[in-house]
């Protein structure tokens, strides 16, 4: 297929390319080589995407009935359906994502689009039967203009987290995808206008984090800041917005624990654990790079568990048989062998990986690590590359207090035949989401986030929507 590439902002209902802007360069990781040039905001972008943004939601969007909301945001889904090869392949280009993870992503986008669009008229507030009498209800309005903020990891998923909700409250947003991934945001919006959506009610400004993100995130105007990326960067917005007390809501780090029990059916447990932290190539909040596995079962749980890695195909990101691609940049390889480094160092036995699997292209072999100290970096931190650590337990008591020794608390699996044991150690784990039997965290219809330095507030199901709105009580006198 032949595939156009945006290249502009996309502020009030088009593309435009502002005179004197820099532009970014886009990088295949699976070639190190260019393949395209993006502009990049500056502060004036901002005002003027802000204007519109205002202009849209004070002019119509604030006051569109719930019936139109729901056509357009229909609408939205149905012409991403017929986009989804381009998402994908524009996200394979940027990232290195494999096509077929692509693909699925790009669907789940549409599908979100869906959720929120019948979400419109199930979402609203109470009356309540107040001790005077009278009447008494509450109603959900909308922010006003809001920013959503995304990484690289999921740029085109994650988008629409964000803005198929805020959208649905009656919202309208500014979107700032990261520096490196702004295609599929700037085709959503492209999607989205040719679907209906009036001009200026979705602006995607691509642009470097440090000035367009801290000018979106201190702008007077911006009501709320819908953030996914590094428990760094939330704090630092967190703290520039409680200047002005806006609201935020932060999708975070993780660093999330699978625990194998020796009553589970641990070779199923050992044979899909590999991709539960190795999936998008380890880039991903969710990946389970800390493994307890019960003592009894360990040694031939590490043993499936490695021949299960070693089967994983590591490749072009443009077969469809490829399961692991390259990392997303140079620096961030570099990163990730920096941990490896820290790793041989301390002692750790690498069971597998460790070396760069392709001579072009940021690539890495999936890393299985054993003997790893609970004080170590390879432990405690967020790797975000294609590495685990499996240890031993004996107790369930000391394992939970070994799980939850970490700042993260976003997703997490356990793996055991007793229900009991399930819902006791489920309650126990100190995160957003757990799975039992299975490593699926994502769900369109159940919300998703994290406890601790993993975030603030929710994504996804009815309770996203809660966040792109204020409460207001009514009271009518007798
Ligand atoms: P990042 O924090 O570097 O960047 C995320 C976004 O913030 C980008 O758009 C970036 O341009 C922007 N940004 C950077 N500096 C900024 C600043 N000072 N002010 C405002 N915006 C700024 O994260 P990343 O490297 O893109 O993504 C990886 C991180 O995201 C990992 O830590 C991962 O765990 C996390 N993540 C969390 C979830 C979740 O739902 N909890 C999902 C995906 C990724």
């Amino acid at each position: 297929m032949s595939l156009t590439l945006p290249s502009d902002l996309f502020i009030d209902g088009r593309y435009t390319a502002p005179s004197g802007r820099s532009r970014t360069s886009l990088v295949n990781p699976a070639t190190a080589e260019v393949f395209t040039e993006v502009i990049a905001a500056d502060l004036q972008d901002v005002e003027t995407a802000f204007a519109g943004a205002r202009k849209a939601w004070e002019s119509g969007w604030r006051d569109l009935s719930p019936g139109k909301r729901t056509e357009i945001l229909f609408a939205i889904s149905r012409k991403l359906r017929e986009h989804v090869e381009e998402l994908a392949q524009m996200e394979r280009l940027q990232i290195g994502k494999p096509i077929g993870d692509a693909r699925d992503e790009a669907g789940l986008g549409a599908r979100v689009f869906e959720y929120y669009a019948g979400a419109i008229t199930k979402f609203g507030g109470q009356t309540l039967p107040v001790s005077r009498g009278g009447l008494d209800f509450t109603l959900r309005q909308p922010l006003g203009v809001v920013a959503a903020i995304v990484p690289w990891n999921f740029p085109f998923p994650i988008a629409c987290w964000k803005v198929a909700p805020a959208l649905a409250a009656g919202n309208c947003v500014i979107l700032k995808p990261a520096s490196i991934s702004p295609l599929t945001a700037l085709k959503l919006a492209e999607i989205a206008t040719e679907a209906g959506l009036p001009p200026g009610v979705l602006q995607v400004l691509p642009g470097p984090g440090g000035r367009i993100g801290d000018a979106l995130v201190t702008h007077p105007g911006i009501r709320k800041v819908s953030f996914t990326g590094s428990t760094d960067v939330g704090r630092r917005i967190m703290e520039l917005a409680s200047r002005d007390l806006k609201r935020v809501s932060l999708e975070l780090g993780g660093k999330s624990p699978n625990i194998v029990f020796a009553d589970a059916d641990w070779m199923r447990a050992a044979d899909s654990s590999p991709m539960s932290v190795f999936a998008n190539t380890g880039q991903d909040c969710c990946a389970r790079s800390r493994v307890f596995v019960e003592k009894s079962i360990f040694e031939p749980f590490v043993e499936r568990f490695v021949k299960a890695t070693r089967a994983l195909k590591v490749g072009d990101p443009i077969e469809d048989s490829t399961q692991l691609g390259p990392l997303v940049t140079q620096a961030h390889r570099d990163t990730v062998e920096d941990y490896l480094a820290d790793a041989r160092k301390r002692g750790s036995v690498f069971a597998c990986g460790g070396g760069r699997s392709h001579p072009r292209g940021w690539y890495l072999e999936p890393t299985v690590l054993l003997n790893v100290r609970h004080d170590e970096r390879c432990w405690r931190e967020e790797i975000f590359g294609p590495v685990v650590a499996i240890t031993p337990f004996e107790d369930e008591a000391s394992m939970l207090r070994e799980v939850n020794d970490s700042p993260y608390g976003l997703s997490g699996s356990v793996w055991t035949q007793s229900l009991p044991k399930a819902l006791r150690v489920a309650r126990a784990v100190e995160s957003g989401v757990l799975s039992i039997n299975s490593h699926s965290s994502v769900h369109v219809e159940a919300p998703f986030g994290g406890f601790k330095q993993s975030g603030i507030g929710r994504d996804l199901g009815m309770a996203a929507l809660d966040g792109y709105t204020e409460l207001k009580n009514i009271y009518v006198g007798e």
